[in-house]
């Protein structure tokens, strides 16, 4: 574990989070008497125990059981602005958010309300702590087409309003094709948001070089599949595609037996851009600072190692030139 001062004053930025895995647990119990829904906390007790046997279905079951929360845009507003509170008290100094907008729609809001309740909680998060902060919404792999490209255009409405990227997420191992998908990233990229894709979490190495060829992505989340073959290995670093590495959140989906096992550093030995992500920091009960802990502490990453993986950060994360001068600045205190 990392120490307190470490933990306050440099965990670095956060690239891969999603906000359905960052309820505080008294916000979802109040949260749940409020709105009438049930509380989560069958799935949280439910994700402690894929610990022993992790697999990403049942791993997305346990997020799952947030999303009655997220119903409320009011609800959804709260939960951004209190996630980028417990960032800045984790130490980082930058977060990106991500969700999937679809499942929260209801006949009363639509893809819009919930979108811009999200993109209006990181703006009150960041106007409180100073740490700029960013929502990545997310397409997701078991909605069709048509509901991803509505996706789609919701970003691209919500752009320059707290909205800075769009992802690929859900069960990678049970929607591995990536073509229907193309459609909702080319609208995406056309409002000037950032990519990233889910992939080679559940599905083998291929599927890196796949998302970057068939989405026009840069960033991968995950890839933790991606070192058993050399080749693509490679290739990743070739073309400068950019990991975003949650080692613990992987013992819990199955990626990997156990954190010792995540390839970082086969990643960084062969030349491949790394950044960090604490992925759905409730389930797993390991935020940022921990995850940081966990590749100085048990992947043999160095102190010139982890500032690699910041700069790397600063120059992939979804900012605008002020922001990421901002975070470079933030970095270097
Ligand atoms: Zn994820």
């Amino acid at each position: 574990m990392t120490t307190e001062r470490e933990g306050r004053s440099g965990a670095g930025l956060d690239l891969h989070s999603h906000l359905e895995g960052r309820v505080r647990p008294a916000t979802a119990a109040s949260l749940a008497k409020d709105l009438g829904a049930p509380a989560p906390a069958q799935g949280w007790a439910a994700a402690l125990r894929l610990q022993e046997a992790g697999d990403l279905t049942a791993y997305l079951a346990c997020v799952a059981a947030s999303y009655p929360l997220f119903r409320d845009p009011d609800a959804v507003r709260r939960i951004a602005f209190e996630a980028v509170v417990d960032a800045a008290a984790d130490g980082q100094v930058h977060l990106e958010l991500r969700f999937g907008p679809a499942t929260h729609v209801t006949g009363e809001h639509g893809l819009d309300d919930v979108v811009r309740a999200a993109a209006a909680g990181v703006r009150e998060g960041t106007a409180a702590t100073g740490i700029p902060a960013g929502i990545v919404v997310a397409a997701l792999r078991h909605h069709d087409q048509r509901t991803n490209e509505a996706v789609a255009r919701a970003a691209a409405r919500a752009a320059g309003t707290g909205v800075t990227g769009f992802d690929l997420a859900g069960d990678e191992s049970r929607w591995p094709d990536l073509e229907p998908f193309a459609p909702a990233f080319r609208i995406a990229a056309a409002a000037g948001l950032g990519l990233t894709c889910h992939a080679a979490e559940a599905a083998g190495p291929q599927a890196v070089a796949d998302a970057v060829r068939v989405l026009g992505v840069g960033r991968i989340g995950h890839g933790a599949h991606l070192a058993e073959d050399p080749e693509a290995l490679r290739r990743a670093a070739d073309e400068g595609v950019v990991i975003e590495i949650c080692p613990t959140s992987n013992v819990y989906t199955g990626a990997i037996a156990r954190v010792e096992d995540h390839p970082a550093r086969t990643f960084l030995d062969a030349g491949v851009r790394l950044v960090l992500g604490d992925d759905n920091p409730v389930q797993t009960g390991s935020l940022l600072s921990a995850e940081r802990a966990v590749l100085g502490e048990r992947l043999g990453f160095s102190t010139t190692d982890l500032a690699a993986l910041d700069a790397v950060a600063v120059e992939a994360a979804f900012l605008t030139a002020d922001e990421r001068r901002a975070v470079a600045t933030a970095l270097a205190r």
